[in-house]
């Protein structure tokens, strides 16, 4: 391992979270190796190892549903294999529904939703539906007023982020959640980001989906949780019998159980009092000492571990390279898609320029980032910004 390798700290976690130690205890002893081999059995068989992986996987639905609010039906929980899946299958499973309905049902998202519902646009318009765009403000709140001039009788479904990934910014989902039954629209919420960080009770949300991704809160990458309401339509993307019928394929067993294991270590309130107040450090450190720069949705209510920044007179997605040499791993406002550099659409849509938008930087922390590594990131971010002013002031 390099110098530079074992120095690195790591600030993205929304884009995954470490995994909780709770999970490899209790791994080691669920499925501690016998006779020299670790067996992960088939949940579906009928034989005593089987019935002893059906019951991990029974017993990781009921944490998962403790931690989603009081009096949740682990019968409504459906294990995925991520947030993703959770959302397409929520959006395939609403046209399915609606089309019985309406004969071109009408999808709305806002525009600062996941790619993973964004990919579902053109999917919809090729079943037959109608989909418009939300708008956000630039404190990248969606626009009630908006939503108002959009709906239309045959509005199917509306699909709303409740904590954006990349800004934090968190949206009054339960106001949206009476707005959509006001409208008689099914309401499709992307929790991916809310899991862990705010106190959710799905009862009392009444939505009628609801997404969780399981890397977000400690817990294996590829495991991630559909709610439903009672009475909602279900269109899996996989056909099978596993999950009762309702998604096919042999479970993820490991990362079902390490779901509820993470789920029963969340603790929304004692996270937010231990990250708020590194998070509000990192930002007056930042605020005082580089001077031009700007926190996106700041204005806005916020999770409390996440800060996107642009700096005045920087463009380009430089920023994030030279920062992972300084030994920092954080998140650019840019993504790769077929090897070329596009911006984020969530900045743009807040109104930021392309420039900005790429040369965006999303720093997310966790309980476990300390002062100092703020403050050697707050260092090394004031050395970095410098130097590429003075390179593109030279140009
Ligand atoms: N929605 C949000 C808000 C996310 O942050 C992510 C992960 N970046 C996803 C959906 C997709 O989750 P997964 O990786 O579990 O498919």
């Amino acid at each position: 391992m390099s110098a530079q390798q074992k120095r690195a700290i790591y600030l993205d976690f929304n884009a995954s979270a470490p995994l909780r130690p709770e999970v490899l205890r209790e791994f080691s002893v669920l499925f501690e190796p016998k006779n020299g081999q670790t067996l992960i059995p088939n949940p579906s068989s009928i034989h005593s190892h089987g019935r002893s992986a059906k019951k991990l996987m029974t017993q990781a639905k009921d944490q998962v549903a403790l931690s989603l609010g009081a009096s949740i039906d682990s019968e409504q929980l459906i294990f995925t294999s991520g947030a993703t899946e959770a959302n397409q299958t929520a959006i395939q499973s609403a046209f399915d529904f609606s089309k019985k309905k309406f004969k071109q049902p009408h999808w709305i998202l806002s525009a600062t939703e996941h790619d993973s519902c964004l990919q579902m646009i053109e999917l919809w318009k090729t079943w037959g539906g109608q989909v418009d765009i939300l708008p956000v403000k630039p404190d990248g709140l969606v626009s009630f007023e908006a939503f108002d001039s959009l709906v239309k009788p045959e509005t199917a479904l509306l699909s709303l982020m409740w904590v954006n990934n990349e800004t934090g910014v968190i949206q009054d989902i339960q106001k949206w959640s009476q707005i959509a039954r006001s409208r008689n629209c099914l309401f499709h919420v992307d929790a991916a980001q809310a899991w862990g960080k705010l106190d959710i009770d799905l009862n009392a949300l009444n939505a009628s989906y609801v997404t969780f991704s399981g890397h977000k809160i400690g817990a294996l990458q590829g495991a991630g949780i559909l709610w439903l309401n009672r009475g909602v339509a279900l269109k899996s993307l996989i056909q099978g019998k596993q999950e009762k019928g309702r998604r096919g394929g042999t479970e993820n067993l490991l990362g079902l159980v390490s779901l509820g294991i993470a789920a029963k270590t969340l603790d929304p309130k004692a996270w937010q009092s231990k990250v708020e107040p590194l998070r509000d450090h990192l930002e007056n450190a930042i605020s005082s000492q580089i001077s031009g720069s700007v926190i996106n949705g700041k204005s806005a209510p916020r999770i409390a571990n996440t800060t996107n920044l642009v700096f005045d007179a920087i463009e380009g997605d430089g920023l994030v390279m030279a920062l992972d040499l300084e030994g920092f791993s954080v998140s650019s406002g840019s993504a790769c898609s077929s090897g070329v550099l596009e911006p984020s659409h969530v900045l743009l849509n807040m109104g930021l320029t392309k420039g900005q938008a790429m040369a965006a930087l999303r720093v997310s922390i966790s309980e476990s980032t300390s002062k100092l590594e703020i403050d050697q990131f707050v260092e090394a971010l004031k050395r970095v910004v410098e130097r590429m002013r003075s390179v593109q002031r030279s140009h």
